[in-house]
């Protein structure tokens, strides 16, 4: 598959256009952002565990690095290819740009199933793979993150086999690391915070009031749904559904947040705790609540079951959990749809915290991150409200206007090299 060829790339492509054309974007700007800046594809041998070599395909894409270094995830699945990666760190452009960081987009993953690896050979890929993009990243350059399949120790591999090539630690070259090794406090929670924060801004401006009466269904219960359920359960909201690999389970009455949690942490699946009711995904999404938070994977509203789909606010937890089509429907439903961008934002900027906290070797403490935090994404869903006035246009297309608003005038300021 080329560069841009995958569905990612192309609607992430079509609603640069949409949006751009909209706002009046300057052309020669557009015609830079359709391309990323710079790919490389990298094999990744292992020796598995019964002493075979396996070989594993890996990547890392910068986008547009106008603003500041690349930053983006590394995600371990196997769906993962160049041009997927592409699309995403395209998506990690406007994502920075959009909440005012000063930092670029990138984008990073192996098409690799994480769970058939042990945990040995999960840390011989993570190393190798580090060794094979080290050229490319760096505090200054280009900083991972983890995404869908990696997490604080993968980081922490990472970071560790970057600082054994320099020779010293060096804290700023990813971010999502366990506390321990230079890890920011709230960074594991962040995006899911980010997305309850969302989702009260946006009940604010619908007249919506969070309480006993709201109710609440989360497609995923992983790193980005528990965060934000903990967060809307206190707030007194009912969170109704929520699913894993095995489903979705249901309670009319709210499902026990910290049973699930408890649940799921201890390896079980959530089909097999009591108190639920089994449904399938497609009940989820289309149950008939205040709320939806597709937070696990791209792609899950589409055409087909976007009709269907019943709730008042949706908010994107994952990366593209809508379709482009799925948006136009919602919106013209009259659904509030908080788009990726912007309601997954929280998890970059408690990265950019973790980033700077590492450069300057200075930490600080929860509640400063989480005011920071809230500020941020309430200046930054402003901003995207205000567009969505002013140019009569769904949330989306505001989101992307008003990054585009940003990235504009640096790409002008700093101009075309060579000239
Ligand atoms: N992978 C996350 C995202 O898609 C976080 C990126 C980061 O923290 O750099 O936004």
């Amino acid at each position: 598959m080329s560069l841009m060829d995958s569905p990612l790339y192309r609607d992430a492509v079509a609603q640069l256009e949409k949006s751009a054309s909209i706002m009046g974007l300057d052309p020669n700007i557009m015609e830079r952002l359709k391309y990323p800046k710079r790919a490389l594809q990298v094999a990744v041998p292992i020796r598995l565990d019964d002493g075979t070599v396996k070989t594993f395909q890996g990547y890392r894409v910068q986008h547009n690095m106008t603003l500041g270094p690349g930053k983006g995830g590394i995600r371990f699945h196997p769906k993962v290819d160049l041009s997927e990666t592409a699309g995403l760190a395209m998506l990690m452009t406007f994502k920075c740009a959009l909440v005012g960081l000063p930092l670029g987009g990138a984008k990073g993953g192996i098409s690799v199933d994480p769970t058939t690896l042990s945990r040995q050979e999960l840390q011989g890929l993570t190393r190798r793979y580090t060794t094979e993009i080290n050229m490319m990243v760096g505090p200054t350059i280009d900083v991972p993150a983890p995404d869908i399949g990696t997490d604080g120790q993968t980081m922490a591999w990472f970071m560790d086999t970057y600082s054994q090539l320099k020779g010293y630690t060096v804290p700023g070259v990813v971010t999502g690391k366990p506390i321990t090794v230079g890890g920011s406090l709230g960074r594991a929670e962040a995006t899911g915070k980010g997305v309850a924060f969302c989702v009260n801004f946006a009940a604010k401006k619908m007249g919506m009031k969070i309480g006993k009466s709201t109710t609440v269904a989360i497609h995923g219960f992983g790193k980005v749904a528990i965060p934000a359920a903990q967060d809307l359960r206190d707030q007194g909201a009912k969170i109704v559904a929520i699913s894993d690999v095995s489903g979705a389970v249901y309670n009319k009455d709210g499902i026990d947040v910290a049973k699930a949690i408890e649940w799921t942490r201890s390896g079980k699946h959530l089909k097999d705790m009591d108190g639920i009711e089994k449904i399938t995904n497609d009940q989820l999404l289309t149950l008939d609540v205040d709320i939806l938070i597709p937070a696990a994977i791209d792609g899950v509203i589409t055409k087909d079951n976007a009709p269907n789909v019943k709730a008042k606010m949706i908010a994107e937890g994952a990366n593209g959990p809508l379709t482009k089509e799925a948006i136009e429907i919602l919106s013209e439903k009259g659904a509030f749809i908080i788009p990726d961008i912007l309601c997954n934002a929280g998890g970059v900027i408690v990265s950019y915290f973790e980033w700077v906290q590492g450069l300057q070797n200075f930490f600080w403490d929860l509640g400063q991150i989480n005011s920071k935090l809230h500020d941020i994404l309430r200046d930054a869903f402003d901003n995207v409200y205000e567009a969505s006035q002013e140019y009569k246009v769904d949330m989306k297309k505001a989101a992307f206007i008003a990054a585009f608003r940003r990235l504009e005038r640096a790409m002008r300021y700093r101009g075309l090299f060579p000239g």
